[in-house]
């Protein structure tokens, strides 16, 4: 594909990101891999496996995509389409076994809310490593010898992240609501497609660093605007009504609360952004599972004795990888009333469309397959 080619069919996938885009599970060799080369397993949502082949690019390495629904690997994981048993059977299914003399592969961190490293080494012999949470940190990673440095932990929500959330969210919102504003007159769908767009990257670009209320804030500042527009060019009381409401709707709808999605405003609508993660010390074991598939950074590895501290519990957002991985149970959640939420609880639950956790029946937890 050209370079063109490239760049457009990235801008589409950014504004059609909330909806799966499939590619085909597999093997991908990038440049010219040998018996010794790396080997990086990935889900199969077509930006993804794109652009990791191109942050590879220059190397010399084996891409093993996992079949993943076509949902972006943290989605994936969280949701029960990127489990042990997907990258289990690539790892069988794809090949990679005859191509190389070693048996590791590493793993992005966001997978381990869904894939349990120890248990794919049980499975099917492989090792599993959780590199770095970006793609484009593998080249240093590899080079450094799977060295993890710190700033190759820690999720980001910067300037690119939040533009491609507005662009996400802009495009079905303001598709759906220019449809809803043809219903009533073809002069209002563009404004309503403006507004849209506007409020989308607004809350994302703006709204968290807005103190105080931000919701009524940003809300109000937005049907204000909105009202100064449609009184400026003309509107009639339903045109007036619609920009003093719509606002307030449409920035109510984008910062509702889900899980998983963003971490534009963690507000309290569901019943686990009241647990705390909690570490028992006494079953630290020292493995620092923990401390490598950490996506905020919350642990601290100590010598003497070796074990993990909680150096940065106020940043948890309860995605539930470290509990997952941990062999020792000594991660868990605490309830409000500080009763224990026990760990294979936690490695079996989903997330729902709407970010609610829920029990899935489909695959076994680890303890209970060991036992099958
Ligand atoms: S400490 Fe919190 S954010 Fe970090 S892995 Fe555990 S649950 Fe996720």
């Amino acid at each position: 594909m050209s370079r063109a080619g490239d760049v457009a069919r990235d801008a589409l996938q950014a504004a059609l990101r909330l909806f799966p885009w499939p590619t085909e599970a597999g093997l991908r060799r990038v440049g010219s891999p040998g018996p010794e080369s790396p080997v990086l397993i990935t889900g199969n949502y077509d930006l993804t496996v794109r652009r990791l082949l191109r942050a590879l690019r220059g190397l010399d390495a084996w891409v093993v995509v996992a079949p993943s629904s076509g949902i972006n690997v943290w989605c994936a994981a969280a949701g029960g389409h990127l489990t042990t048993h997907q990258v289990v059977t690539a790892l069988k299914t794809s090949g990679i076994g005859s191509h190389v003399h070693h048996r590791r592969a590493i793993l992005p961190p966001l997978a381990a809310t869904g894939v349990l490293g120890r248990e794919v080494s049980r499975r099917c012999g492989w090792k599993v490593r959780f590199g770095p949470v970006y793609a484009h940190d593998l080249p240093r990673y590899l080079a450094a010898k799977a060295h993890k440095a710190d700033d190759m932990r820690r999720v980001r929500f910067g300037l690119r992240e939040r533009l491609e959330m507005g662009a996400a969210w802009a495009t079905p919102t303001a598709i759906v609501l220019g449809a809803l504003a043809a219903l009533f007159s073809s002069s209002w769908v563009l404004p309503v497609i403006g507004l849209t767009a506007a409020l989308a990257f607004g809350v994302f670009l703006l709204y968290d660093r807005i103190p105080g209320p931000r919701r009524a804030i940003f809300a109000g500042a937005a049907a204000a605007v909105a009202l100064v527009l449609a009184a400026l060019s003309g509107g009639g009381p339903a045109a007036l009504v619609t920009a003093a409401l719509g606002p307030v709707a449409v920035t109510a709808l984008l910062t509702f609360d889900y899980p998983g999605s963003t971490p534009i405003e963690g507000g309290s609508h569901f019943e686990e952004r009241r647990w705390q993660i909690t570490l028992d010390p006494d079953r630290c074991m020292g493995i620092f599972s923990c401390w490598e598939v950490c996506p905020e950074g919350v642990y601290e590895k100590r010598e003497n004795p070796r074990k993990v501290v909680l150096a940065h519990d106020e940043r948890c957002i309860r995605c539930g990888a470290c509990i997952v991985q941990c062999p020792e149970d000594a991660l868990f959640f605490s309830d409000e009333k500080g009763a224990r939420i026990e760990p294979q609880t936690i490695r079996r639950f989903k997330l729902t469309l709407m970010g609610q956790r829920t029990i899935d029946s489909g695959e076994a937890p680890a303890e209970a397959s060991d036992t099958a």
